[in-house]
């Protein structure tokens, strides 16, 4: 393993404590933002323990291979502990917008208004723990979705402020 991924490695494992700290009690019984989470490289080992044959890669981006993610049922994510870190920042996301990135939060979480509150606070900590490595992989990953969820094409987002590169 070379000295970046053991760095993303660690940056991911400070942020999945991070989101773990923050309890969404709007999100129970709530899975209206399950559709199709992306895996960084970092998470796939362990993704495709969960997903087994239900991942696809889509220009070098793992992801979910079904618009809807089969571990939303009854209202409740049954992978909870072991989501990706996509499914722990939502709503709140990195877009590109007019050639440079920033921060922003979806307003097709119904609940996007009382959530911003308890995630923008916490942006500058995220931000410094993203690594080179892994927003190589955001990058990659941006365009994937440009393309291919509705929301980021209509721009239902608000922006929060420019997102600054590691
Ligand atoms: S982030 Fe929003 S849409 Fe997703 S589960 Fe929580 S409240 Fe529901
Ligand atoms: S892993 Fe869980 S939180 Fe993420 S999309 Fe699937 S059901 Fe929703």
């Amino acid at each position: 393993m070379n000295s970046e991924s053991c760095t993303t490695e660690k940056a991911l494992s400070d942020l999945y404590d991070f989101f773990s700290q923050i309890h969404f009690e709007s999100c129970r019984n709530c899975v209206d933002c399950c559709f199709q989470p992306w895996f960084l490289i970092e998470e796939k080992a362990n993704m495709e323990a969960v997903f087994r044959n239900d991942i696809i890669e889509v220009d070098s981006v793992s992801m979910c291979n079904s618009p809807k993610c089969r571990f939303s049922s009854d209202g409740c994510c049954a992978i909870y502990k072991n989501r990706p870190l996509d499914c722990r920042l939502f709503p709140l996301d990195i877009i590109e917008y007019e050639g440079s990135y920033w921060w922003a939060v979806f307003k097709t979480c119904t609940k996007y208004s009382e959530l911003k509150q308890y995630l923008i606070p916490g942006i500058d900590y995220i931000e410094s723990l993203i690594t080179k490595g892994m927003f190589a992989q955001y990058e990659r990953q941006i365009e994937v979705t440009k393309r291919t969820y509705a929301p980021y094409r209509d721009g239902h987002y608000e922006i929060i402020r420019e997102f600054r590169r590691p």
